[in-house]
């Protein structure tokens, strides 16, 4: 799950997509205490043992907002694997670009060719990828990857 809340923001992206805001929840203390990459694979991790040990519910790790999983079903990064609650079909990676001059909320990148172009802009970017699996809406954050030079 992504932890904090996903808010949605009026307006229009890309043409169909509302912008889903990322707050960055238990990535927000790493933002402010460093400049490096971060990976979150050990909260997934235990809280995938935490679901098949039952001291999770279901409902409670597959929780993706609407809004996110559709963003899930029209990004092009769709090569996250299989999803490790539902098993079924592939999980889309999608990403929220945070740096000068983009909103607060932060931006949705949906395709490798958006992260090289911020990647290549001056200043500081951040990158939060998010595992959402559309069929059971299971959503992790899964790593900040720091964008540019
Ligand atoms: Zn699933």
């Amino acid at each position: 799950m992504v932890r904090g809340p996903l808010t949605l923001k009026p307006g229009n992206f890309a043409g169909t997509l509302l912008a889903v805001v990322f707050h960055p929840g238990i990535a927000a203390a790493d933002s402010a205490s460093g400049a490096g990459d971060v990976d979150y694979r050990l909260q997934r991790r235990a809280l995938l043992a935490d679901l098949e040990a039952g001291r999770v519910a279901r409902h409670e790790v597959c929780d993706a907002h609407p809004e996110l999983v559709r963003v899930a079903n029209n990004c092009d990064t769709i090569d996250g694997g299989s999803c490790p609650v539902c098993d079924r079909g592939e999980m889309a990676l999608v990403h929220y670009v945070f740096g000068p001059r983009l909103a607060a909320g932060g931006k949705l990148a949906l395709t490798e060719a958006d992260l090289d172009r911020y990647g290549r802009r001056s200043g500081d970017f951040a990158a939060y990828r998010v595992e959402v699996c559309a069929g059971c809406g299971w959503n992790h954050l899964l790593c900040r990857i720091i964008l540019g030079t």
